[in-house]
């Protein structure tokens, strides 16, 4: 066994988040035969994702602040610290923070066959879905 590397923090692109978001990578498969990807994500104040879907679905655990999780049939989610939400396969969502406050959560997600496939990215969540918009 051995202690991982620490990778380093990076921002999110701004063709996938609206507003700063930052992710450290947790778990990456170690060998073949592992999917399990881990990541710390860090949103500022109102930022959020792009639309988008998993391969295989996603475990999100929030760890700070309030967290929004929408879907295209119009519902939008509360998680606060200590709650996890799952979003199954293929299931078009966003993630968001409070407009007042940072978000932090941990997502786990498997990898598809092809890595690249994991997740879908979609067009940009429009602002009346958005908490605060209500
Ligand atoms: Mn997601």
């Amino acid at each position: 066994m051995h202690i991982e590397p620490r990778r380093p923090t990076v921002k999110n692109p701004p063709e996938q988040f609206a507003g700063d978001v930052w992710l450290d990578l947790i778990v990456v498969p170690s060998s073949e035969s592992q999917r399990t990807v881990v990541a710390k994500v860090r949103f500022a104040p109102g930022a959020r994702t792009a639309w988008h879907s998993h391969a295989r679905g996603q475990h999100l655990h929030v760890t700070e602040g309030v967290a929004y999780f929408g879907d295209r049939d119009g519902n939008l989610i509360e998680v606060r610290p200590g709650q996890t939400l799952y979003t199954p396969p293929g299931e078009d969502h966003f993630h968001a923070a409070s407009p007042d406050s940072f978000m932090e959560h941990i997502a786990i997600v498997e990898n598809a066959d092809d890595p690249a496939t994991t997740t879908v990215w979609k067009e940009h969540v429009e602002d009346d879905r958005l908490p605060g918009a209500r």
